[in-house]
């Protein structure tokens, strides 16, 4: 006999269990919520999944709160676990915690959601492969199974990118090692030369699990940018002075003109940069949204690597850890484009060219892929969304990136119909929300899919 779910939730990474954390909530009666996830572990994904203690969270503990209406509720999921004996609220608030306790917060809270609701919520350990529309909702299939569930929440999350560069392909595994492959990269032996491509937060999970693992050699980093994430301000500071909604007429050009006078005025005060983008944040996505497609594509093409660099940032103890490989030569970065990776006797040749041609050459022991994640819908290589844009109930979204869906989360399909039973959450937002990746926007789209399901319960 076939299950029958009354919502289907595919992904259990935090995403995904954000979601089945509101609908449990929100449920007023019997029914089944199903919570797809190949993983053995719910609220991991690919943030959450490492076992590493130098894996720091990059949003302070005071924001990481699973409910938007219950802004301290990690923190006080923090406070209340051993560990942090003497240490005050308000530092506590402003700390980094190690990444592994999030998926454990996640864990426990969706637990205690699941003991308090008359809802049932039935994890199933599967990849779903298609969705196929039915009368009364959609069939879900995976590999030796398939469901029907009246609603479908679309939360699959992060894809990585492949090594953009010829031969990476037939590099043997020891030899190119994914930077989300948090055990492989703790496996590099302490003298092994190594270069990681990309230059994001990956690339920073990277070396600091190198540094932890006592590893002596040189790293070498290489973006086209060479640009790395910028490090949070201790003081935690908000330039209220600052009014973002003045940026909405502004193109994207002059609005980067408007941010840059806006700091050099916040300096004059006393404030640093930071202080700005936190002002800024809560209207990123406001503001994307009011960018007409031609300014969103100028943002993607010339500013979206510095604005990564100021909006994604580290701990400032992760920054000083960087500084000091740098400083002891450790650490070089190459501002170069990667070419060729191919595998010699007993290293990995790597070519690159830089802005002026130049070319580079390296022969290290190992590459590390730290490219961070796939935003181009079509290349994800992920079953699912193939199957939903071939048949014709997804598109991609603005700029080819993620999937094309509305402010609520409703997928539209191949003719631009709005789907009610059919949303997605998650980093797949990114084309119509740009702000689509981290805990505080995610709690927030998990909510608002809830609540249009379920109503305002809770
Ligand atoms: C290394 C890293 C560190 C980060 N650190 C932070 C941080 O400190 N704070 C913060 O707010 N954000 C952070 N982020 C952003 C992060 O993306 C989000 O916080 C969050 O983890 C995203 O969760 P997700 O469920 O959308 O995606 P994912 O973590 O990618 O999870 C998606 C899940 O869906 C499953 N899945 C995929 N396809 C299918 C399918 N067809 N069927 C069933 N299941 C499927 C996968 O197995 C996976 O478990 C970080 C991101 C990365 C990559």
């Amino acid at each position: 006999m076939q299950l029958r779910f009354d919502i289907a939730i595919i992904g259990g990474g935090a995403a995904g269990t954000l979601a089945a954390l509101q609908c449990l909530r929100r449920a007023d009666r019997a029914m089944r919520i199903a919570l797809f996830e190949p993983a053995p572990r719910l609220g991991e994904g690919v943030a959450y999944a490492t076992d590493r203690p130098e894996h720091l969270l990059n949003v302070p503990t005071g924001r990481m709160s699973a409910w938007p209406d219950r802004p301290h509720d990690f923190l006080d999921w923090i406070a209340s676990h051993a560990g942090h004996p003497g240490v005050a609220r308000e530092a506590l608030a402003h700390a980094y915690a190690p990444r592994r306790e999030y998926a454990r917060y996640l864990r426990e809270r969706l637990q205690q959601a699941r003991e308090a609701s008359p809802a049932t919520l039935e994890p199933v350990r599967a990849r779903v492969d298609a969705l196929h529309r039915e009368s009364d909702g959609w069939t879900l299939r995976w590999a030796g199974g398939e469901a029907h569930a009246r609603q479908v929440l679309v939360a699959v999350g992060n894809a990585a990118r492949p090594l953009p560069a010829r031969g990476a392909r037939s590099l043997p595994a020891p030899r190119l090692v994914d930077a989300w492959d948090y055990a492989g990269v703790a496996a590099i032996a302490p003298d092994a030369e190594v270069c990681i491509v990309g230059t994001g937060l990956s690339m920073v999970d990277a070396v600091l699990t190198l540094a932890a693992s006592g590893h002596r050699a040189r790293i070498h980093l290489l973006s086209r940018h060479g640009l790395l994430p910028l490090a949070h301000d201790t003081g935690h500071q908000v330039d209220e002075a600052f009014d973002p909604d003045a940026l909405h007429p502004l193109g994207t050009r002059a609005r980067l003109r408007r941010l840059r006078r806006q700091v050099r005025e916040a300096a004059a005060r006393g404030l640093p940069w930071q202080a700005v983008m936190e002002r800024l944040r809560p209207h990123v996505q406001a503001l994307w949204r009011s960018l007409p497609a031609r300014e969103q594509r100028r943002f993607l093409r010339h500013a979206v690597r510095h604005w990564d660099i100021h909006r994604h940032r580290i701990a400032p103890s992760v920054q000083a850890v960087l500084e000091d490989l740098a400083a002891s030569g450790r650490l070089r970065v190459h501002r170069a484009r990667l070419d060729m990776a191919v595998s010699g006797q007993r290293c990995v040749q790597l070519t690159a060219h830089g802005r002026d041609r130049r070319s580079l050459a390296l022969d290290v022991d190992h590459v590390v892929n730290a490219t961070g994640v796939e935003m181009r819908v079509q290349a994800m290589r992920n079953p699912l969304l193939e199957q939903l844009l071939g048949d014709g109930h997804a598109a991609p979204g603005a700029h080819g990136i993620g999937l094309a869906s509305d402010a609520d989360g409703r997928l539209l399909d191949a003719r631009g119909r709005a789907q009610d039973d059919l949303r997605v959450i998650g980093s797949l937002r990114i084309g119509e929300a740009w702000e689509s990746i981290a805990v505080p926007e995610l709690r927030v789209q998990a909510e608002v899919v809830a609540r249009a399901w379920l109503g305002r319960g809770g």
